[in-house]
């Protein structure tokens, strides 16, 4: 019910019709029975600025932030948390007490699902990341805060990226090796332990498409997280599962990385599973928490 003391939450990016955060939000809200409600908000680039003078004075209570305002909307804000400024990346924004912090809760997501979801207590200590666009840039700076990690072959399509990616986070080149994602990449992924894809290959209308050239180098043993989550089984997930590998969806790091954007806002830990749910079933997907219609 909205009433008068309802404060209003949301997601502002462009175009921002087809994403799954309201309905994840709202069925947390509505599961905890709190006086809040989430709506998406398309804001074009060049109204970026109104739309955050119009959340301070609206008194909006935070806003998601997506594609793309990430790295535009930090100059907007008075605060940027040390983990979104070491990104170089703001998705949430909580208003408090007159301020506006910026967040990133992709990290956080990302090593949440990998433990929760992919069963990985402790990484191992080679990991392929694919792809260098925004994504991959919050998923290495999380690998690079696990110390067991020793080695992270960064591999995409434009080279030049994934050197200027690793060049920012680890400048030294201690840990992070640079490439391009092609025919001879097999190698450095058959040697990894973990494989994530954070590239948009095989994303929804391409779902026929694989980020790997030959799947013969995944393996029994390796974990294999591919965060593009339409379609939820892509094909590099089949690939995985057909050779033994662990497959992990990216509906856990859509879920948790929302989950802690409401933690932040509200100060309660939503039910994750009921924010997985809801955005299964802005996917078409039957929901595994109501009982099936007869
Ligand atoms: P982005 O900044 O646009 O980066 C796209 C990446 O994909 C780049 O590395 C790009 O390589 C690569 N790429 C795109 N098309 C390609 C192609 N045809 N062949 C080879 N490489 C290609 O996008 P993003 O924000 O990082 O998002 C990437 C994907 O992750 C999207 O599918 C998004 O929905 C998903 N995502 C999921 C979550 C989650 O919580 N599960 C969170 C964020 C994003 P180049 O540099 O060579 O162009």
């Amino acid at each position: 019910m909205i009433s008068g003391k309802t404060r209003v939450l949301g997601i502002i990016g462009h175009p921002v019709e087809h994403t799954s955060s309201p309905a994840m939000h709202n069925a947390a809200i509505a599961a905890l029975g709190l006086e809040y409600v989430y709506t998406a908000f398309p804001v074009r680039p060049e109204e970026l600025g109104p739309a955050i003078a119009g959340m301070r004075a609206l008194n909006f209570r935070g806003l998601n932030v997506t594609v793309p305002h990430k790295v535009g909307v930090m100059a907007l804000l008075d605060e940027i948390s040390p983990e979104a400024r070491a990104i170089g990346a703001v998705n949430t924004i909580d208003h408090r007490e007159g301020r506006l912090i910026g967040h990133n809760t992709d990290a956080y997501g990302v090593m949440q699902s990998l433990r929760l979801d992919g069963g990985l207590e402790t990484l191992p200590s080679r990991v392929a990341l694919l792809g260098a666009g925004g994504a991959a840039r919050a998923i290495l700076y999380a690998l690079l805060q696990r110390p067991e990690v020793e080695h992270i072959a960064l591999l995409n399509r434009t080279a030049e990226k994934a050197a200027a990616l690793a060049a920012s986070l680890d400048p030294e080149g201690k840990r992070v090796q640079p490439g391009v994602l092609d025919a001879s990449s097999g190698e450095q992924v058959a040697a990894a332990g973990l494989l994530i894809n954070s590239t948009s290959i095989g994303m929804h209308p391409h779902p026929d498409a694989s980020p790997l050239p030959n799947p013969a180098c995944l393996h029994t043993g390796m974990v294999v997280l591919d965060i593009v989550y339409n379609p939820l089984e892509t094909l590099l997930l089949r690939q995985a599962r057909q050779a033994g590998a662990r497959p992990v969806d990216g509906l856990g790091m859509l879920a948790r990385q929302g989950a802690r954007a409401f933690a932040i806002w509200t100060g309660v830990e939503p039910p994750v599973e009921v924010m997985r749910a809801a955005a299964l079933e802005r996917l078409g997907k039957p929901s595994p928490l109501k009982p099936a219609a007869n």
